[in-house]
């Protein structure tokens, strides 16, 4: 087993050395009840005021609700603000690098360019699973960040729980494991792993089974120094008022959403079945996730067939690994009978 190293290790120099900005009310804390500290308008509340920068509440719900402590959590204008921040806080541009395991989520490699990050891809295996060796393989001294998504997008599979040990325990940078579909999967997931491994950053975000991908709130669950670092970096308001609202008010309510999920892997399972049935699909790959990918004969013609009758599914026939691959979202039952329906009248 490789030693991590101390988060600081990891942290640009230039973000160790930042002074970060200090807003009003960043400055008070404790009870008052006339604030002319922030040039707001006194009028037209409760918007009329600065959002809690710290967004103190809905952490501790969030917390509460994932068992950590509030140091160990960022929420960050939806996931994709939590992937472009470790960038900014680990990745020295032009000298640094990460890896990706492809096919995955386009944002990584989106986020290394903005960012001027090397970025090494290594592929999954052609059935999908990892190749732990693979990844440790591409690692050097300059490897600050391993982007591993599990359950992944577009293939998604879970990854197997031994071989992303294997990885985050053979080095010494960090390992995000993207966990967007974990409430769809069959397995546990990482988090009850987040305190002994201090290399270890959890990506969750409330856009999937929580329904709200509208607010745009995402959670980046990791060791506490590096929750300070990234939270010296961020921008002082990034969650606003409207977002910390109705996230409360969504996370209040676990029954609706088990409900759903039970509802959409009920569903995933009847279009496995269907979708199998079809002359024109060759395979519908296991599903750990909300989404179905399938390998069709022609999937661009199948994709302009389903579009003409006003259904959009995501082509994924380009994208490594996946030539012949169409990604499909579990809808509602209604929405699921339309795409089955039109399907069926697909003619080769
Ligand atoms: C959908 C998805 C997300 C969610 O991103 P948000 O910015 O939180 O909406 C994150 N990671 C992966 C792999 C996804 O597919």
């Amino acid at each position: 087993m490789t030693e991590p190293k101390a988060i600081s290790e990891l942290v640009r120099k230039n973000i160790l050395e930042l002074k970060p900005y200090s807003s009003a009310r960043d400055d008070y804390s404790g009870s008052a009840s006339v604030f002319l500290d922030a040039n707001e308008n006194p009028y037209n509340g409760p918007f009329n005021r600065y959002p809690d920068p710290q967004q103190t509440l809905l952490k501790q719900r969030i917390a509460g609700l994932k068992g950590l402590a509030m140091e160990n959590i960022f929420l960050g204008n939806g996931s994709d603000e939590g992937i472009d921040i470790l960038f900014r806080v680990l990745c020295e541009p032009g000298r640094d690098n990460v890896i990706t395991v492809d096919p995955t989520y386009g944002m990584y490699a989106v986020c290394a360019e903005i960012n001027g990050v090397e970025r090494r891809s290594v592929l999954l295996n052609s059935d999908f699973s990892l190749e732990p060796d693979a990844v440790l393989a591409a690692v050097d001294e300059h490897t600050k960040l391993i982007f591993l998504c599990s359950p992944n997008n577009p293939t998604s599979n879970s990854l197997d729980h031994e071989s992303v040990l294997k990885i985050i325990d053979g080095v010494n940078c960090m390992v995000m494991v993207d966990e967007a579909y974990i409430d769809f999967s069959q397995g546990p997931g990482f988090l009850s792993l987040l305190q002994e491994k201090p290399n270890l950053v959890l990506l969750q975000t409330l856009s999937k089974a929580w329904g709200l991908a509208g607010i745009r709130l995402g959670m980046l669950f990791a060791h506490s120094d590096l929750v300070g670092y990234i939270s010296r970096v961020k921008y002082p308001y990034n969650i606003n008022q409207l977002t910390i609202d109705a996230a409360l008010r969504g996370l209040d309510d676990t029954a609706r959403r088990r409900l759903w999920i039970k509802e959409i892997l009920e569903e995933r399972s009847n279009m496995a079945i269907q979708l199998e049935s079809l002359p024109f699909v060759n395979e519908v790959y296991p599903s750990d996730a909300n989404f179905l990918l399938i390998k069709v004969e022609d999937p661009s013609a199948l994709y302009q067939f389903l579009m003409n009758k006003g259904i959009i599914i995501r082509d994924r026939s380009s994208v490594p690994l996946c030539g012949g691959c169409l990604r499909i979202t579990i809808g509602s039952k209604e929405e699921n009978r339309a795409l089955i329906n039109a399907l069926k009248t697909f003619q080769q």
